[in-house]
């Protein structure tokens, strides 16, 4: 069975595909079939990939598989969160936005923050029923920056509780285990599982 996974982030996508290609399923990414990209103007994670996997599904006609993450802060109120991306690009991408957010969390003590996944599984016979996973993984921000391996957006500065290494110093393998997309995709792995019985 054909699943498209609607983005065009290739560390995502590599990461779905390794998941769920073993359980039978044909992955498809977003540039496999053309699809354009979908304005985010939802206020949560469940409204924004609500939105990616509908725009996705009425473009194509496939079963789609979308995704909305970001990074939350406590003390800066859960910011960016849905804004993650956006906030990257107006602060000059990565690693310049690095330097905006310790200026932002110079006042308090409390640098802990998560990052939040929420997958939306979305069909063609019912765009109105979509069905949701949520993964978080909790930890702090470091300002002693760690890029040497993967650099995929925040990975740099944010330390997952129980290591005392960024994401960007941990190996692919290793942070698959237990990232929030990872522990989101247990549950739609469950799902999907158990809808084949
Ligand atoms: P989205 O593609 O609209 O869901 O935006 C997600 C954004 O959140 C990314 O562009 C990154 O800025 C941030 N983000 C989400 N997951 C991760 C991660 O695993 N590592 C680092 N940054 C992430």
């Amino acid at each position: 069975m054909k699943l498209l996974i609607a983005t065009h982030n290739q560390h995502k996508l590599k990461e779905f595909r390794e998941i769920l290609a073993p359980l039978g399923y044909e992955i498809l990414g977003a540039d496999d079939v053309g699809l354009s990209d979908c304005e985010e103007t939802g206020q949560t994670f469940h409204e924004n990939s609500f939105q990616k996997a509908k725009y996705a599904v009425l473009q194509t006609g496939l079963p789609t598989l979308a995704d909305d993450s970001g990074l939350c802060i406590h003390a800066l109120n859960n910011e960016p969160g849905i804004f993650s991306a956006r906030f990257a690009q107006q602060n000059g991408g990565y690693p310049a936005v690095f330097n905006v957010i310790w200026q932002k969390l110079e006042p308090f003590s409390d640098w802990s923050a998560h990052f939040n996944c929420c997958l939306c599984l979305l069909n063609p016979e019912n765009t109105e029923k979509p069905v949701y996973f949520e993964g978080q993984v909790y930890g702090h921000i470091t300002k002693d920056k760690d890029d040497s391996m993967d650099k995929f957006g925040y990975d740099p500065i944010f330390v997952p509780d129980g290591y005392d290494c960024p994401f960007g110093g941990l190996s692919n393998d290793v942070k698959n285990q237990l990232s929030h997309r990872a522990r989101a995709l247990e549950k739609l792995v469950a799902y999907l599982k158990l809808d084949k019985q």
